[in-house]
């Protein structure tokens, strides 16, 4: 079998076109476009990328995005100042605070960082009053990631009612929200993490199965279930040549991207996969690009109950 590939950047594309309207609308009335601040603390290289392609993305599509820079060397207490003086200004509907901080900052900055910002503009659902919404499920600013693939498991009509979900990862801004996700829909959901026994053989009773881990290929043949419907959301840098002739053949396209560009974007999931699932999203191409129109729902959506209030 091969697995039909589920083009997230098909369909981010389309649902760029479904916003692009309603953002001009909300600019004609309200006088202003709806506004998304980015901050950034540090100069993470795949955070630079990550947050180019967001306010590339918000600017396309006629949003006000703007990027507030800190340097490495910021403290907490600055970053918060910065996330405040966010807070009170009106042209602002989302705030985006790009993980992860520096490590500088401690253990715990993430979660202060996140709190500090007011739940109305909190676009990436990571405050403790959105987590609590979506917890009773009445959340209106859901994280990006686990609602773009629901958004894409139901616009390509994969069923998730009565289904084996399997999820693994657990962090705050993937794993924990995509499995509650699923569970509101009716799938019985299994949470896998690095201290899960016997992985593999516990992916292998998913019909879905999502990878959020951030280990290239790690998902072999071993962890599916044929048929299985299989999300990858992780995205690693592999730079050493071995591992990329280990994962495509000779003659692969992905070979001469790699050496074209000296790395290659790889995935969770293992390309031998594609054999076994009945569908599965690429990488790149798949889960990001709806990470990223997500963001863009979730500022419009911020800006129209703002000026509802
Ligand atoms: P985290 O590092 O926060 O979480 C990783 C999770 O994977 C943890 O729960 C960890 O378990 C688990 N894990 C690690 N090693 C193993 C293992 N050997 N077996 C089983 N579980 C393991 O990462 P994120 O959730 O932030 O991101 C995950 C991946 O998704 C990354 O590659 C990231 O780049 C990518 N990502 C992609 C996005 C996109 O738009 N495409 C958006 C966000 C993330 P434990 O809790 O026990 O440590």
């Amino acid at each position: 079998m091969s697995a039909r590939l589920l083009d997230g950047q098909a369909l981010a594309a389309r649902m760029q076109q479904e916003i692009r309207p309603q953002v001009a609308e909300f600019t004609r009335r309200r006088g202003r476009p709806p506004g998304l601040a980015i901050v950034l603390v540090g100069q993470d290289p795949a955070s630079e990328v990550y947050v180019g392609h967001k306010l590339k993305a918000g600017t396309e599509i006629g949003f006000r995005a703007d990027l507030n820079r800190l340097p490495e060397t910021a403290t907490l207490d600055e970053t918060l100042a910065l996330v405040q003086r966010l807070n009170r200004e009106e042209v602002y509907d989302g705030i985006l605070v790009q993980s992860p901080l520096p490590k500088s900052m401690g253990a715990g900055a993430g979660i202060t960082v996140f709190d500090a910002i007011d739940p109305s503009k909190d676009v990436d659902g990571l405050t403790a009053v959105n987590v609590g919404k979506l917890v009773q499920n009445r959340a209106a600013l859901i994280s990006c990631t686990p609602a773009g693939i629901i958004e894409l498991l139901e616009r390509e009509r994969i069923p998730i009612a009565g289904q084996r979900a399997v999820v693994i990862g657990r962090s705050d801004i993937v794993g924990k929200p995509m499995a509650l996700l699923l569970l509101q829909r009716d799938a019985t959901v299994t949470i896998c993490h690095s201290k899960t026994p016997n992985l593999a053989e516990v992916c292998r009773e998913a019909d879905i199965l999502v990878a959020a881990v951030g280990r290239a290929a790690m998902v072999t043949t071993d962890f599916v279930k044929p048929g299985a419907v299989v999300i990858d959301v992780g995205v690693n840098r592999v730079s050493d040549r071995p591992t990329v002739e280990l994962l495509y053949p000779k003659g692969h396209r992905r070979r001469a991207v790699f050496e074209k560009n000296g790395s290659l974007l790889v995935g969770d999931v293992h390309p031998a996969v594609a054999e076994l699932a009945s569908a599965l999203t690429p990488v790149p191409g798949g889960v990001g690009p709806l990470t990223i129109t997500m963001l863009m729902m979730n500022t419009l959506r911020a800006a129209h109950a703002r000026v509802a209030r």
